[in-house]
Protein backbone atom coordinates (compact mmCIF):
# COMPACT_ATOMS: atom_id res chain seq x y z
CA UNK A 1 0.00 0.00 0.00
CA UNK A 2 1.23 3.37 -0.74
CA UNK A 3 0.64 6.34 1.15
CA UNK A 4 1.70 9.56 0.72
CA UNK A 5 4.46 11.70 2.36
CA UNK A 6 5.25 15.51 2.71
CA UNK A 7 7.79 16.12 -0.13
CA UNK A 8 10.91 16.98 2.27
CA UNK A 9 10.27 13.63 3.80
CA UNK A 10 10.49 11.97 0.40
CA UNK A 11 13.66 13.87 -0.77
CA UNK A 12 15.37 13.37 2.65
CA UNK A 13 14.88 9.27 2.15
CA UNK A 14 15.62 9.77 -1.55
CA UNK A 15 18.64 11.46 -0.47
CA UNK A 16 20.02 8.82 2.35
CA UNK A 17 19.06 5.93 0.02
CA UNK A 18 21.06 7.14 -3.24
CA UNK A 19 23.93 7.29 -0.84
CA UNK A 20 23.48 3.80 -0.16
CA UNK A 21 22.08 3.52 2.99
CA UNK A 22 18.64 2.33 3.61
CA UNK A 23 15.80 5.06 5.24
CA UNK A 24 12.05 5.03 6.47
CA UNK A 25 9.65 7.17 7.56
CA UNK A 26 9.05 5.23 11.21
CA UNK A 27 6.41 5.20 13.95
CA UNK A 28 4.06 7.93 14.48
CA UNK A 29 4.25 9.35 11.53
CA UNK A 30 3.02 5.86 9.81
CA UNK A 31 0.12 5.12 12.09
CA UNK A 32 -1.64 8.30 11.69
CA UNK A 33 -1.31 8.31 8.13
CA UNK A 34 -2.59 5.01 8.32
CA UNK A 35 -5.15 5.91 10.65
CA UNK A 36 -6.34 8.46 8.44
CA UNK A 37 -4.94 11.10 11.13
CA UNK A 38 -2.59 14.12 10.39
CA UNK A 39 0.78 13.15 11.58
CA UNK A 40 2.34 15.61 13.95
CA UNK A 41 5.59 15.12 13.01
CA UNK A 42 7.97 12.75 10.18
CA UNK A 43 10.45 11.03 12.21
CA UNK A 44 13.16 8.92 10.04
CA UNK A 45 15.15 5.98 10.69
CA UNK A 46 18.24 5.25 8.19
CA UNK A 47 21.07 2.34 8.36
CA UNK A 48 23.51 5.64 7.76
CA UNK A 49 25.51 6.48 10.93
CA UNK A 50 25.26 10.26 12.49
CA UNK A 51 28.52 10.91 10.75
CA UNK A 52 27.20 9.72 7.46
CA UNK A 53 23.97 11.67 7.83
CA UNK A 54 25.69 14.50 8.30
CA UNK A 55 28.04 13.82 5.29
CA UNK A 56 25.42 13.63 2.95
CA UNK A 57 23.04 16.55 4.17
CA UNK A 58 26.15 19.12 5.35
CA UNK A 59 23.84 21.17 7.09
CA UNK A 60 21.79 19.40 9.74
CA UNK A 61 21.62 19.85 13.43
CA UNK A 62 22.83 17.84 16.57
CA UNK A 63 19.54 17.28 18.34
CA UNK A 64 20.57 14.02 20.27
CA UNK A 65 23.76 12.65 18.56
CA UNK A 66 24.74 10.48 21.33
CA UNK A 67 20.83 8.78 20.54
CA UNK A 68 22.18 8.89 16.74
CA UNK A 69 19.56 11.81 15.95
CA UNK A 70 20.15 14.42 14.04
CA UNK A 71 17.47 16.74 12.58
CA UNK A 72 17.33 18.04 9.11
CA UNK A 73 15.96 21.65 8.21
CA UNK A 74 14.15 21.84 4.87
CA UNK A 75 11.14 24.48 4.04
CA UNK A 76 11.78 25.61 7.66
CA UNK A 77 10.63 22.34 8.66
CA UNK A 78 12.49 20.40 11.22
CA UNK A 79 12.77 16.11 10.77
CA UNK A 80 14.48 13.96 12.80
CA UNK A 81 16.70 11.40 11.35
CA UNK A 82 17.62 8.82 13.72
CA UNK A 83 20.33 5.39 13.10
CA UNK A 84 18.88 2.35 13.33
CA UNK A 85 19.61 1.59 16.97
CA UNK A 86 19.42 -1.12 19.74
CA UNK A 87 18.86 0.47 23.46
CA UNK A 88 21.26 -1.04 26.09
CA UNK A 89 20.43 -1.93 29.45
CA UNK A 90 17.78 -0.03 31.21
CA UNK A 91 18.68 1.12 35.04
CA UNK A 92 16.60 3.27 36.31
CA UNK A 93 13.44 1.91 34.64
CA UNK A 94 13.47 5.02 32.32
CA UNK A 95 16.36 5.39 30.21
CA UNK A 96 18.62 2.99 28.40
CA UNK A 97 22.27 3.00 29.86
CA UNK A 98 23.81 2.68 26.20
CA UNK A 99 22.83 3.08 22.93
CA UNK A 100 24.14 0.64 20.02
CA UNK A 101 24.16 1.40 16.41
CA UNK A 102 23.05 -1.41 14.19
CA UNK A 103 22.26 -1.62 10.24
CA UNK A 104 19.14 -3.94 10.79
CA UNK A 105 15.62 -2.26 10.52
CA UNK A 106 14.20 -5.26 12.62
CA UNK A 107 15.97 -4.27 15.44
CA UNK A 108 15.08 -0.94 15.33
CA UNK A 109 11.79 -1.50 15.20
CA UNK A 110 11.81 -3.98 18.19
CA UNK A 111 12.88 -1.76 20.75
CA UNK A 112 9.73 0.59 19.87
CA UNK A 113 7.08 0.69 22.52
CA UNK A 114 3.86 -0.49 20.91
CA UNK A 115 3.22 -2.59 17.76
CA UNK A 116 1.40 0.19 16.21
CA UNK A 117 4.57 2.80 16.62
CA UNK A 118 6.98 -0.08 15.02
CA UNK A 119 6.22 0.16 11.71
CA UNK A 120 8.41 1.65 9.13
CA UNK A 121 7.39 2.89 5.53
CA UNK A 122 9.49 3.82 2.74
CA UNK A 123 7.78 3.63 -1.28
CA UNK A 124 10.16 1.23 -2.46
CA UNK A 125 9.66 -0.99 0.36
CA UNK A 126 5.79 -0.07 1.33
CA UNK A 127 4.68 -0.73 4.81
CA UNK A 128 7.43 -2.86 6.86
CA UNK A 129 5.56 -4.65 9.67
CA UNK A 130 7.66 -6.92 11.94
CA UNK A 131 5.28 -6.85 14.45
CA UNK A 132 1.57 -7.36 13.41
CA UNK A 133 0.94 -3.68 13.73
CA UNK A 134 -1.18 -3.52 10.91
CA UNK A 135 -3.58 -6.31 12.56
CA UNK A 136 -3.01 -4.19 15.48
CA UNK A 137 -4.76 -1.38 13.85
CA UNK A 138 -7.66 -2.72 12.21
CA UNK A 139 -8.70 -4.24 16.08
CA UNK A 140 -8.06 -1.16 17.47
CA UNK A 141 -5.62 -2.59 19.69
CA UNK A 142 -2.20 -1.43 21.70
CA UNK A 143 -0.23 -4.35 22.35
CA UNK A 144 3.32 -4.09 23.37
CA UNK A 145 6.56 -5.35 20.66
CA UNK A 146 7.52 -7.99 22.78
CA UNK A 147 6.61 -9.19 26.30
CA UNK A 148 5.20 -6.20 27.91
CA UNK A 149 5.97 -7.10 31.31
CA UNK A 150 9.54 -6.63 30.29
CA UNK A 151 9.22 -3.25 28.28
CA UNK A 152 6.95 -1.52 31.06
CA UNK A 153 10.16 -2.60 33.21
CA UNK A 154 12.59 -1.02 30.74
CA UNK A 155 10.83 2.27 31.18
CA UNK A 156 7.31 2.73 32.56
CA UNK A 157 6.99 6.18 30.89
CA UNK A 158 5.72 3.30 28.65
CA UNK A 159 2.73 2.59 31.07
CA UNK A 160 1.15 6.01 30.51
CA UNK A 161 2.01 6.40 26.73
CA UNK A 162 -0.45 2.98 26.19
CA UNK A 163 -3.12 5.20 28.13
CA UNK A 164 -2.45 8.14 26.55
CA UNK A 165 -2.82 6.33 22.85
CA UNK A 166 -6.01 4.37 23.60
CA UNK A 167 -7.45 7.78 24.48
CA UNK A 168 -6.23 9.83 21.52
CA UNK A 169 -7.11 6.63 18.72
CA UNK A 170 -9.88 5.34 20.59
CA UNK A 171 -8.02 1.66 20.90
CA UNK A 172 -8.69 -1.15 23.67
CA UNK A 173 -5.44 -2.43 25.21
CA UNK A 174 -4.58 -5.95 24.32
CA UNK A 175 -5.02 -7.97 28.04
CA UNK A 176 -1.30 -8.89 28.71
CA UNK A 177 -0.30 -5.18 27.81
CA UNK A 178 -3.42 -4.45 30.22
CA UNK A 179 -2.11 -7.00 32.69
CA UNK A 180 1.21 -5.86 33.45
CA UNK A 181 0.51 -2.19 33.08
CA UNK A 182 -1.53 -2.83 36.30
CA UNK A 183 1.57 -5.36 37.60
CA UNK A 184 4.49 -2.32 37.42
CA UNK A 185 2.50 0.39 38.25
CA UNK A 186 4.76 1.21 40.92
CA UNK A 187 7.56 1.99 38.93
CA UNK A 188 6.29 5.17 37.78
CA UNK A 189 7.80 6.48 41.15
CA UNK A 190 11.02 6.52 38.26
CA UNK A 191 9.60 9.23 36.07
CA UNK A 192 9.57 12.73 36.32
CA UNK A 193 6.12 14.78 37.63
CA UNK A 194 6.13 16.56 34.05
CA UNK A 195 6.44 13.90 31.92
CA UNK A 196 3.35 11.90 33.54
CA UNK A 197 1.79 15.58 33.08
CA UNK A 198 2.49 16.14 29.25
CA UNK A 199 1.09 12.14 29.38
CA UNK A 200 -2.20 12.68 31.12
CA UNK A 201 -2.67 16.46 29.42
CA UNK A 202 -2.54 14.49 26.31
CA UNK A 203 -4.84 11.99 27.28
CA UNK A 204 -7.31 14.65 28.49
CA UNK A 205 -7.30 16.53 25.45
CA UNK A 206 -8.42 13.56 23.40
CA UNK A 207 -11.41 12.29 21.80
CA UNK A 208 -11.62 9.86 24.80
CA UNK A 209 -11.23 11.54 27.49
CA UNK A 210 -13.40 9.15 29.81
CA UNK A 211 -9.90 6.71 29.43
CA UNK A 212 -8.68 8.77 32.09
CA UNK A 213 -10.60 5.86 34.66
CA UNK A 214 -7.80 3.42 33.35
CA UNK A 215 -5.15 5.43 35.72
CA UNK A 216 -7.50 4.73 38.69
CA UNK A 217 -8.41 1.05 37.12
CA UNK A 218 -4.64 -0.03 36.94
CA UNK A 219 -3.27 1.16 40.48
CA UNK A 220 -1.66 4.34 38.65
CA UNK A 221 -3.12 6.87 40.75
CA UNK A 222 -0.87 6.50 43.56
CA UNK A 223 2.25 7.48 41.69
CA UNK A 224 0.57 10.34 39.73
CA UNK A 225 0.12 12.79 42.55
CA UNK A 226 -0.85 11.98 46.16
CA UNK A 227 -4.40 12.84 46.07
CA UNK A 228 -5.18 11.87 42.75
CA UNK A 229 -6.60 9.03 43.54
CA UNK A 230 -9.56 11.27 45.45
CA UNK A 231 -10.78 12.89 42.43
CA UNK A 232 -12.29 9.66 41.65
CA UNK A 233 -13.90 8.66 44.78
CA UNK A 234 -15.39 12.34 44.89
CA UNK A 235 -16.78 12.00 41.15
CA UNK A 236 -17.80 8.90 42.17
CA UNK A 237 -19.80 10.22 45.15
CA UNK A 238 -20.84 13.43 43.38
CA UNK A 239 -22.56 11.28 40.99
CA UNK A 240 -23.82 9.55 43.21
CA UNK A 241 -25.81 12.24 45.42
CA UNK A 242 -27.24 13.52 42.49
CA UNK A 243 -29.16 10.60 42.11
CA UNK A 244 -30.84 11.15 45.29
CA UNK A 245 -31.49 14.42 44.33
CA UNK A 246 -33.67 13.54 41.11
CA UNK A 247 -34.91 10.39 42.97
CA UNK A 248 -33.17 7.71 40.21
CA UNK A 249 -31.04 5.07 41.19
CA UNK A 250 -27.63 5.03 39.21
CA UNK A 251 -27.34 2.49 36.06
CA UNK A 252 -23.46 2.33 37.03
CA UNK A 253 -21.54 3.10 39.70
CA UNK A 254 -17.99 3.26 40.85
CA UNK A 255 -15.40 3.87 37.66
CA UNK A 256 -18.16 2.91 35.31
CA UNK A 257 -19.93 5.77 36.44
CA UNK A 258 -16.81 7.76 36.39
CA UNK A 259 -16.26 7.30 32.87
CA UNK A 260 -19.53 8.27 31.84
CA UNK A 261 -19.37 11.36 33.24
CA UNK A 262 -15.80 12.56 32.09
CA UNK A 263 -16.99 11.23 28.61
CA UNK A 264 -18.77 15.10 28.65
CA UNK A 265 -15.38 16.51 28.73
CA UNK A 266 -15.14 15.78 24.92
CA UNK A 267 -17.79 18.97 25.13
CA UNK A 268 -15.27 21.06 26.60
CA UNK A 269 -12.85 23.03 23.78
CA UNK A 270 -9.51 20.89 23.41
CA UNK A 271 -7.25 23.72 25.13
CA UNK A 272 -5.27 22.43 28.44
CA UNK A 273 -6.89 24.54 30.96
CA UNK A 274 -10.75 23.42 30.60
CA UNK A 275 -9.91 20.13 29.99
CA UNK A 276 -8.27 19.65 33.27
CA UNK A 277 -10.57 22.15 34.96
CA UNK A 278 -13.42 20.03 33.49
CA UNK A 279 -11.68 17.20 34.93
CA UNK A 280 -11.41 18.69 38.59
CA UNK A 281 -14.46 20.42 38.61
CA UNK A 282 -15.82 18.72 41.32
CA UNK A 283 -12.45 19.16 43.85
CA UNK A 284 -11.87 21.49 46.13
CA UNK A 285 -10.16 24.88 44.40
CA UNK A 286 -7.29 24.04 46.52
CA UNK A 287 -7.02 20.94 45.94
CA UNK A 288 -7.42 21.69 42.13
CA UNK A 289 -4.11 23.84 42.95
CA UNK A 290 -2.52 21.62 44.30
CA UNK A 291 -2.81 18.59 42.18
CA UNK A 292 -1.75 21.08 39.02
CA UNK A 293 1.06 22.25 40.99
CA UNK A 294 2.33 18.62 42.18
CA UNK A 295 1.86 18.04 38.30
CA UNK A 296 4.46 20.89 37.14
CA UNK A 297 1.53 22.30 35.41
CA UNK A 298 2.40 25.76 34.26
CA UNK A 299 1.31 29.02 36.23
CA UNK A 300 -1.73 29.94 34.03
CA UNK A 301 -2.93 26.43 33.60
CA UNK A 302 -2.62 26.39 37.54
CA UNK A 303 -4.66 29.47 38.03
CA UNK A 304 -7.41 29.14 35.26
CA UNK A 305 -8.12 25.90 36.96
CA UNK A 306 -8.05 27.25 40.21
CA UNK A 307 -10.27 29.98 39.61
CA UNK A 308 -12.76 28.11 36.52
CA UNK A 309 -13.57 25.52 39.21
CA UNK A 310 -14.47 27.77 42.18
CA UNK A 311 -16.34 30.22 39.89
CA UNK A 312 -18.60 26.95 38.52
CA UNK A 313 -19.14 26.08 42.24
CA UNK A 314 -20.63 29.29 43.15
CA UNK A 315 -24.07 29.14 42.45
CA UNK A 316 -25.06 32.28 39.49
CA UNK A 317 -27.51 33.85 38.83
CA UNK A 318 -28.52 35.35 35.34
CA UNK A 319 -28.35 38.89 36.19
CA UNK A 320 -26.23 41.19 34.91
CA UNK A 321 -24.69 42.69 38.35
CA UNK A 322 -23.76 39.43 39.76
CA UNK A 323 -22.67 38.86 35.93
CA UNK A 324 -19.98 42.03 36.16
CA UNK A 325 -19.23 40.95 39.97
CA UNK A 326 -18.19 37.63 38.38
CA UNK A 327 -16.35 39.07 35.59
CA UNK A 328 -14.69 41.65 37.60
CA UNK A 329 -12.82 38.94 39.69
CA UNK A 330 -11.19 36.99 36.65
CA UNK A 331 -10.25 37.15 33.16
CA UNK A 332 -13.19 36.66 30.66
CA UNK A 333 -11.43 32.86 29.03
CA UNK A 334 -11.74 32.30 32.86
CA UNK A 335 -15.40 33.20 33.18
CA UNK A 336 -16.03 31.32 29.43
CA UNK A 337 -14.38 28.30 31.33
CA UNK A 338 -16.82 28.42 34.29
CA UNK A 339 -19.67 28.56 32.29
CA UNK A 340 -18.62 25.88 29.90
CA UNK A 341 -18.39 23.83 33.50
CA UNK A 342 -22.02 25.14 34.98
CA UNK A 343 -22.92 23.63 31.31
CA UNK A 344 -21.40 20.04 32.07
CA UNK A 345 -23.03 19.82 35.33
CA UNK A 346 -26.60 20.83 33.62
CA UNK A 347 -26.66 24.14 34.30
CA UNK A 348 -29.92 25.71 32.60
CA UNK A 349 -29.01 29.40 33.10
CA UNK A 350 -25.81 29.30 31.12
CA UNK A 351 -27.26 30.21 27.83
CA UNK A 352 -28.82 33.38 29.15
CA UNK A 353 -26.00 34.33 31.33
CA UNK A 354 -23.98 34.32 28.26
CA UNK A 355 -26.87 36.39 26.23
CA UNK A 356 -26.47 38.75 28.90
CA UNK A 357 -23.11 38.37 28.94
CA UNK A 358 -22.53 39.47 25.61
CA UNK A 359 -24.90 42.73 26.20
CA UNK A 360 -22.52 44.02 29.11
CA UNK A 361 -19.63 43.84 26.51
CA UNK A 362 -21.90 45.37 24.05
CA UNK A 363 -22.51 48.09 26.54
CA UNK A 364 -19.08 48.64 27.90
CA UNK A 365 -20.18 48.24 30.77
CA UNK A 366 -17.03 49.12 33.67
CA UNK A 367 -16.00 46.12 35.21
CA UNK A 368 -12.52 46.95 36.36
CA UNK A 369 -10.91 49.53 38.27
CA UNK A 370 -9.43 49.99 34.56
CA UNK A 371 -12.18 51.64 33.47
CA UNK A 372 -13.59 53.37 36.70
CA UNK A 373 -14.65 56.89 36.04
CA UNK A 374 -12.26 57.86 38.92
CA UNK A 375 -8.89 57.04 39.85
CA UNK A 376 -5.97 57.40 42.46
CA UNK A 377 -5.78 60.74 41.79
CA UNK A 378 -9.61 61.61 42.30
CA UNK A 379 -9.63 60.05 45.63
CA UNK A 380 -6.52 61.76 47.09
CA UNK A 381 -7.72 65.17 45.60
CA UNK A 382 -11.42 64.38 47.69
CA UNK A 383 -8.93 64.00 50.47
CA UNK A 384 -9.10 59.93 50.77
CA UNK A 385 -5.63 58.72 53.33
CA UNK A 386 -3.36 56.73 51.42
CA UNK A 387 -2.80 53.27 52.88
CA UNK A 388 -5.74 50.28 53.23
CA UNK A 389 -8.52 52.60 53.07
CA UNK A 390 -7.79 53.73 50.02
CA UNK A 391 -8.09 50.45 47.89
CA UNK A 392 -11.10 49.56 50.33
CA UNK A 393 -12.60 53.29 48.59
CA UNK A 394 -11.52 52.30 45.11
CA UNK A 395 -13.59 48.77 45.53
CA UNK A 396 -16.38 50.06 47.45
CA UNK A 397 -16.71 52.47 44.05
CA UNK A 398 -16.47 49.46 41.66
CA UNK A 399 -19.16 47.46 43.65
CA UNK A 400 -21.50 50.42 42.80
CA UNK A 401 -21.09 50.60 39.24
CA UNK A 402 -20.94 46.95 39.21
CA UNK A 403 -24.28 46.97 40.57
CA UNK A 404 -25.31 49.53 38.02
CA UNK A 405 -23.20 51.22 35.31
CA UNK A 406 -25.23 54.29 35.01
CA UNK A 407 -23.37 55.42 38.37
CA UNK A 408 -19.72 55.07 36.54
CA UNK A 409 -19.71 59.31 36.16
CA UNK A 410 -17.13 61.30 37.54
CA UNK A 411 -19.05 63.91 39.50
CA UNK A 412 -21.61 60.82 40.37
CA UNK A 413 -19.08 58.99 42.00
CA UNK A 414 -17.55 61.83 43.37
CA UNK A 415 -20.72 63.02 45.40
CA UNK A 416 -21.03 59.39 46.62
CA UNK A 417 -17.84 59.41 48.21
CA UNK A 418 -18.70 62.73 49.25
CA UNK A 419 -21.94 61.40 51.14
CA UNK A 420 -19.77 58.57 52.43
CA UNK A 421 -17.11 60.53 54.20
CA UNK A 422 -19.96 62.89 55.60
CA UNK A 423 -20.82 59.20 57.33
CA UNK A 424 -24.20 59.22 55.51
CA UNK A 425 -23.70 56.24 53.49
CA UNK A 426 -22.47 52.98 55.79
CA UNK A 427 -20.19 50.57 53.46
P1 LIG B 1 2.94 11.51 19.07
O1 LIG B 1 4.06 12.26 18.40
O2 LIG B 1 1.61 11.63 18.44
O3 LIG B 1 2.91 11.72 20.53
P2 LIG B 1 4.52 9.23 18.43
O4 LIG B 1 4.20 7.77 18.32
O5 LIG B 1 5.10 9.88 17.22
O6 LIG B 1 3.21 9.93 18.92
P3 LIG B 1 6.86 10.09 19.80
O7 LIG B 1 7.06 10.32 21.25
O8 LIG B 1 6.96 11.22 18.84
O9 LIG B 1 5.47 9.35 19.66
O10 LIG B 1 7.90 8.95 19.40
C1 LIG B 1 8.15 8.55 18.07
C2 LIG B 1 8.33 7.03 18.03
O11 LIG B 1 9.43 6.65 18.87
C3 LIG B 1 7.14 6.24 18.55
O12 LIG B 1 6.17 6.02 17.54
C4 LIG B 1 7.79 4.96 18.99
O13 LIG B 1 8.08 4.13 17.88
C5 LIG B 1 9.12 5.44 19.56
N1 LIG B 1 9.06 5.74 21.01
C6 LIG B 1 8.81 6.93 21.59
N2 LIG B 1 8.86 6.85 22.92
C7 LIG B 1 9.18 5.58 23.22
C8 LIG B 1 9.39 4.86 24.42
N3 LIG B 1 9.28 5.46 25.61
N4 LIG B 1 9.74 3.56 24.32
C9 LIG B 1 9.85 2.94 23.13
N5 LIG B 1 9.65 3.56 21.96
C10 LIG B 1 9.31 4.86 21.98
MG1 LIG C 1 5.80 11.92 17.19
Amino acid sequence: MRIEMPHEVEWIIDKIRSNGYEAFAVGGCVRDTLLGREPGDWDITTSAKPEEVKGIFGKTVDTGLQHGTVTIIKNRNGYEVTTYRIDGEYHDGRHPESVEFTSNLKEDLKRRDFTINAMAYSHETEIVDEFGGMEDLDNKIIRCVGLAHDRFTEDALRILRAIRFAAQLGFEIEAETYKAIADIAPNLKKVSKERIQVELTKLLLSDYPEKVVMVEATGISPYVTDDFGAVFVREDAYLASENREDGSSPEKTGLAACAESFAKLKALPKEKSMRWAGFLRHMEPNTVRGILKGLKLDNETIDNGKVMVGAAQAPLNPEKPEIRKCLSRMSAYQFEGCLYLKELDGDTNVEEIRRLWKEIEEAGDCISLKTLAVNGGDLMAAGVERGKQFGETLSWLLDLVLENPDLNKKEILLHKLEEKMAGKISS
